[in-house]
């Protein structure tokens, strides 16, 4: 998930599983998807 944060009057968008902060959503929707925090995918 990513959780939308207001700080120094800018909406920033925080990776829940890592805790990473980005200044743009598309950015930090990008970053979960590939986020390190999560469960590795070549299992599948
Ligand atoms: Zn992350």
């Amino acid at each position: 998930m990513v959780e939308e944060t207001e700080r120094d009057d800018m909406t920033w968008y925080r990776c829940e599983e890592c805790g990473l902060m980005f200044d743009d959503a598309g950015d930090a929707g990008q970053h979960e998807q590939n986020c390190d925090a999560e469960e590795p995918s070549y299992l599948q």
